[in-house]
């Protein structure tokens, strides 16, 4: 990574709960491993007001409790907490926009970082105002945490007035799922192993199961999720992005933009699920109670609600790699375990001239575990040492090393922030797409008047999500 140039970084909602768990936690790691410039200064915006030292005693105190005890060292937090200034002002008025100049007037010829955790509604105007007293230029940098739009129009209408403020290359727009070591490993595995690109295709790969499961249910997020369910909430960006990096064509440089080139191509070629085709196609849950739990509605507080908190869908690539084969994606609360799996499903070797004992023969398979733990399987047929005659069993290769403390997701991407590279955050065309994608699958939905079906709290989710399947397998049992 090249050695930043960034001499500012401010925190639009560094009072909020994410700057606490999340970014304070992530510029120290960024700042011990010398990739914040050390005379860096961090700004700290929200309509609070702070008294500096107390300030920086509370972000020691975040610090202590959410960095890893191998990364945390008194000395250096209390170092990192002294770069930290606190500005009160409110976004909403006129008069901020100089308070904000007359901090940092000193640090307008270099590059500055504008990170807004802040709510979406904010968004356009913190861009103008920054813009207002010319903040927005020599290599300023956005960055944007999603929701990013809530439909094709709402996001194509935020593109286009942040870019009256900031030029495309400025804006980096969160997924934190590409910052994950997982994810980043598919390029790795996908585009320097021969063995896997040269079968990376519908020739030798049966289906794909993509699954963000979560035991969690809405908790105090109901206000929210209500609005937007599990298809605006994960599919829409979370999964498209996982997806568009596991089958997207190889880029012709390893270069930000030739990598999400290839990003939306794919998911231009994603075949949009029309109301004809949604039945087959897509399967919409809402839990109930389970193990005395609350049921969604309970948790909620209606009697009645159309939001879905479970979706899975078949989708199909329209392209010459991927033609006839599923791409089976599902994401939901409440279900029977917490995790992050890609599973990459092998056709069967042809024709099939030795069996495991029990007359079946497994495909091979590549699981790809994005959380809670970031592994890597290939699961592969050998001979069976304890069997009299020749057949054959299932070993499973562990394809991670883990060695040290991982990266967590946003220290990478606000490492990549501060040395201005975009790999890893979401282009503009690359959001639409996926909303428009997503649009008409909701109104594929609308149209059928479908409701979703119930599931109870803890389990695999609705049953009328295994009708998706065209192969035998079904889907991966969540655990
Ligand atoms: P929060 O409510 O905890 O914090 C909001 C911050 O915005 C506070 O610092 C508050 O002072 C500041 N703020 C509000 N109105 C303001 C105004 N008029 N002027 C100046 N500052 C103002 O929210 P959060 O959970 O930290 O989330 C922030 C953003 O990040 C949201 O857009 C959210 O959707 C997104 N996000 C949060 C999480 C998370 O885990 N918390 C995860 C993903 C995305």
């Amino acid at each position: 990574m090249t050695n930043s140039d960034v001499v500012a970084f401010v925190l639009f909602g560094g009072s909020g709960d994410l700057a606490k768990r999340k970014l304070y936690p992530s510029l120290y790691l960024n700042f011990i491993k010398g990739l914040l410039p050390g005379d860096c200064k961090i700004f700290s915006v929200s309509r609070l007001s702070e008294e500096v030292q107390a300030f920086q005693a509370e972000i020691f105190l975040q610090l202590e409790r959410y960095v890893s005890p191998s990364q945390f060292s008194d000395e250096k937090a209390k170092a990192f907490v002294k770069c930290i200034r606190h500005i009160q002002l409110d976004v909403t008025r006129d008069d901020a926009w100089e308070t904000l100049e007359t901090h940092l007037e000193r640090f307008r010829h270099a590059p500055i970082v504008y990170y807004l955790s802040v709510a979406p509604r904010f968004f356009g105007d913190i861009a103008k105002g920054i813009a207002s007293v010319s903040l927005n230029q020599n290599g300023a940098r956005l960055v944007v945490e999603k929701p990013f739009g809530h439909d094709f129009e709402s996001a194509r209408a935020l593109n286009k007035e942040l870019r009256l403020f900031f030029d495309e290359h400025q804006i980096f727009r969160i997924d934190h799922y590409l910052g994950k070591e997982s994810i980043q490993n598919i390029l790795a595995l996908r585009f320097s192993n021969n063995i896997f690109e040269s079968q990376w295709h519908a020739g030798a790969i049966e289906s794909v199961q993509i699954t963000v499961a979560e035991k969690l249910g809405v908790g105090d997020r109901g206000d929210y999720y209500d609005n937007n369910g599990a298809s605006k909430d994960m599919l829409q960006n979370h999964m498209m992005q996982l997806l568009s990096i596991v089958a997207m064509e190889p880029p012709f440089a390893f270069s930000p933009d030739a990598i999400r080139d290839e990003k939306v191509k794919l998911l231009r070629s994603l075949r949009p699920i029309d109301a004809d085709s949604y039945s087959d196609s897509c399967v919409r849950g809402q839990y109930v109670s389970g193990q005395g739990e609350a049921s969604y509605l309970e948790d909620v507080d209606k009697e009645s609600s159309d939001c879905e908190t479970y979706i899975a869908i078949k989708g199909y690539i329209d392209n010459r790699r991927w033609a006839g084969t599923p791409f089976y994606l599902r994401t939901g609360k409440r279900l029977a375990g917490g995790v992050g799996e890609i599973v990459i499903n092998f056709k069967p070797s042809n024709p099939e001239l030795i069996k495991s004992k029990d007359g079946l023969c497994s495909n091979n398979k590549l699981v790809i575990n994005f959380q809670p733990d970031q592994d890597i399987f290939l699961f592969i047929n050998k001979k069976d040492n304890q069997s009299e005659s020749f057949s054959v069993d299932t070993a499973r290769l562990q394809l991670s090393t883990k060695s040290g403390d991982l990266k967590q997701p946003y220290e990478r991407l606000l490492g990549h922030v501060l040395a201005g590279d975009q790999t890893l955050f979401v282009r503009d065309d690359e959001i639409e797409v996926a909303w428009k994608w997503l649009d008409q699958l909701a109104a594929s939905w609308e149209q059928g008047g479908s409701s979703p079906y119930p599931y109870k709290g803890f389990s695999q989710g609705p049953i009328e999500a295994d009708k998706l399947f065209v192969e035998s397998n079904g889907w991966e049992p969540i655990k």
